[in-house]
Parts: structure tokens; sequence; C-alpha cells
């Protein structure tokens, strides 16, 4: 195995971490293999977003460490981590409602590559290229997430973070997002981490799930395995 596929693209050890007085996360591992898709799993309030905001590095660990491609990032902004292609898609999107679809994507874009970012990202969702001078805010809901997922087209991006992209959008747009998410996986091998309310969605995709409890890891394991554990059956029938 050569190293680029045996280092990690991301790996938490014994991450706590929370919110100024408040400690959320407690003594997490959780590991991203190269180029594989990894589902986090927990009911509302347990952590997810939290997590992956400490991955990007908007939330400060107290204690443990945050290893991307095999890098400890745990003290480097969230700017510099992007830098190194990590992507993170927030909850609620994250696009600049009152800036245009044209000037949202020229945000993501590397100095230099603003046009090939534009129409890489047109050409991934070419609904967005017919609506390059309008304000964000006026996109409907399916068409900001795709602006949002944009960004993942305008840079070379090696681990996005995909935090609840279907909240709010018809079954037909949930579909179309997640095969975006499929194509970026099969054509470039990027790694994801995916939190999403469709949980047999985000299994199907994954090859590994962690479940998230009130901030800690309470059970992991294959995507397989997962599915059929009864604990786990009983858990997914009340999602
Ligand atoms: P999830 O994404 O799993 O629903 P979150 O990570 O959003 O969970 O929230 C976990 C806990 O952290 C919740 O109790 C929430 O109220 C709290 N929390 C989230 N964001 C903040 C914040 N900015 N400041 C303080 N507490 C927060
Ligand atoms: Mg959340």
């Amino acid at each position: 195995m050569s190293e680029s596929t045996s280092v990690p693209a991301l790996e938490l050890k014994g991450v706590t971490a929370g919110y100024e007085n408040t400690t959320i996360l407690r003594d997490v591992q959780l590991v991203v293999p190269a180029g594989s898709v990894v589902a986090l799993i927990g009911p509302n309030g347990a952590g997810k977003s939290t997590l992956l905001k400490t991955v990007s590095g908007l939330v400060k660990p107290t204690s443990g460490t945050v290893q991307l491609f095999g890098e400890d990032v745990t003290e480097l902004q969230p700017n510099r981590r992007a830098r190194k292609g990590l992507c993170h898609i927030p909850e609620g999107r994250g696009i600049y409602k009152r800036l245009t679809v044209r000037e949202n994507l020229l945000m993501q874009a590397d100095a230099g590559d603003e046009e090939g970012a534009i129409e890489r990202a047109t050409e991934a969702f070419p609904v967005l290229g017919k609506r390059l001078q309008q304000l964000a805010g006026t996109l409907s809901g399916g068409e900001q997430q795709m602006l949002s997922m944009a960004r993942t087209y305008t840079r070379d991006q090696r681990l996005i973070l995909v935090d609840e992209a279907s909240l709010g959008l018809a079954p037909i747009i949930v579909d179309a997002i997640f095969a975006f998410l499929h194509r970026i996986v099969a054509e470039k091998g990027t790694s994801l981490l995916i939190v999403d309310q469709f949980v047999h969605r985000a299994l199907d995709m994954a090859q590994t799930a962690y479940v998230l409890n009130r901030g800690e890891i309470t059970l992991w394991g294959t995507s397989e395995e997962l599915s059929n554990m009864d604990v786990f059956a009983e858990y997914l029938s009340s999602h």
C-alpha cells in the first residue's frame, strides 16, 4: 500500500471540545481513511456539527489532536486548513445571501483561478450558470444548497465535511444532492465525512459510520455492521 492511501484523510485523537464553559465533545476518536466516505450519525444536539467545526478549526479542542492528511493541524486557523484541501459545507449552507451567485463563487476561488472556478462550478450545476447575476438569497432552497456544494468544485478539495445538506429540501433535490456527492467521490476520490438526517442514504454512501451520543462516540463499525445491529436498527426506525 502506498503512503498516500495509508495515511488517513482525517484523524481525531482524544478530542474534547466545546464552547466557552460548556464541554460538548468528550474524548472523540474518529478516522476517515483516504478516499473513503464516513457517516456521522446521532440525535439532535449530540454534537455532530460541533465535531465538524472542530475539524475545520472553528472550534478549538481543549485536549486531543486533529490530523489532516497525516499532519497535526490542531493549532491551525480555518483558512490554513482550507488551503490543505479541507472543505466544510456547514449546516445552514454558509452562503452570502446578499451577494450574487457569481460573487459567492469568487469568494471560494483561489487567486488567479477565478474564471476556471466559475466554469467548473457551473458545469457541475448548470442552473447556477443561469443565475450568476442573481442575489443568492433569492435562489430556491435547492439552488442555495447547490451553490453551497459548488465550492467543492472551485478548488481541489481532498476532504469534504457535509452537514445536513438535505435539510428542508424536496425529495427530488435531495436525490440530486446525493447524486452530486456520489459523483465527487467516484470522479475525484475525495474523502467525505457526512452528517445527514436521511441516515439510510448516508449509510448507503459510507464505508464506515460512527454514532455520536451526548458528545461521545458510542458505536462505530462498517456501515453494513451498523445497519445490521439490532440496537442500531431500533435507533434508525425512530429517525
Ligand atoms: P448536532 O449537530 O448534533 O445537532 P450541535 O453540535 O449543533 O449538535 O450542538 C451540540 C450542543 O452544543 C447543543 O447542546 C448546542 O446547544 C450546543 N451548541 C451548539 N452551538 C453552540 C454555540 N455556538 N455556543 C454554545 N453552545 C452551542
Ligand atoms: Mg447539526
